[in-house]
């Protein structure tokens, strides 16, 4: 099981690790600071050695990172890894903003969330709703800026599995959740919105600056997806 150092410290731009496991250019670590895709999160990406580490995957328990050729390491070698930090942190705040929105789309309309993709420039997220025109989006926009800048703090706990699983709304994508955890990592966003998330999310909500609407699309009668990216305030 690869020991996901970013659970620990989200921050956590470098970090050593021992590699575990070698499948041409796929390679498992004892310990890890990518963030592997899923969750509509796409992967970290960044160096291992200095080679380029272009996709992270999860598989049961371990972390795969995938090179661009086969790796010339061997398992029980040291390796040093280091985060491509700018798209990171956008992943970071591009995913906090999306659980707000979500909340706060959730508590005007009580619509649920469909799908969504995170990505450093540009994001969606897909909402069962059958009424919603710019003028909508651009007022649940304003809530969720609102929120932004109340800078609510993001914290992050385990909680046993049943238990989770008993509280009302934490566990919003229950099969999403691997079966083979007894605990669940919970994710509160102040007093906006709590489930349980294996993502990244930054600190305090005053880090995302400002959330800016793009585009909204019919997906379907009752599915609408709405487009976004995040900006700096100052
Ligand atoms: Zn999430």
């Amino acid at each position: 099981m690869t020991r996901r150092l970013f659970w620990e410290d989200t921050y956590a731009k470098e970090f050593d690790a021992e590699v575990e496991q070698v499948e041409a250019n796929r390679i498992v670590l004892d310990q890890t600071a990518f963030n592997p895709r899923g969750g509509g999160l796409v992967s970290d990406t960044g160096r291992l050695n200095g080679m380029s580490v272009i996709d992270v995957t999860k598989e049961g328990d371990n972390v795969f990172h995938m090179r661009e050729a086969p790796a010339d390491l061997r398992v029980g070698d040291r390796v040093h890894g280091v985060l491509d930090w700018e798209r990171r942190y956008k992943i970071m705040r591009m995913h906090t903003s999306a659980h707000i929105l979500s909340a706060i789309v959730n508590s005007e309309t009580g619509a649920l969330i469909t799908g969504n993709q995170i990505s450093p420039d540009e994001s969606r997220v897909d909402f069962n709703l059958e009424n919603f025109d710019k003028e909508k989006m651009n007022y649940y926009l304003d809530r969720v800026n609102e929120a932004i800048q109340r800078g609510l703090e993001v914290k992050t706990f385990f909680m046993k599995r049943e238990e989770a699983l008993a509280t009302p709304g934490f566990v919003k994508l229950a099969n999403a959740m691997p079966p083979t955890l007894d605990e669940l990592r919970i994710v509160q966003i102040g007093d906006v919105d709590t489930q349980a998330d294996g993502g990244v999310h930054v600190r305090n909500t005053k880090e995302i600056g400002k959330v800016v609407g793009l585009k909204t699309e019919n997906k379907g009668k009752s599915n609408r997806r709405l487009y976004f990216k995040v900006e700096d305030t100052t």
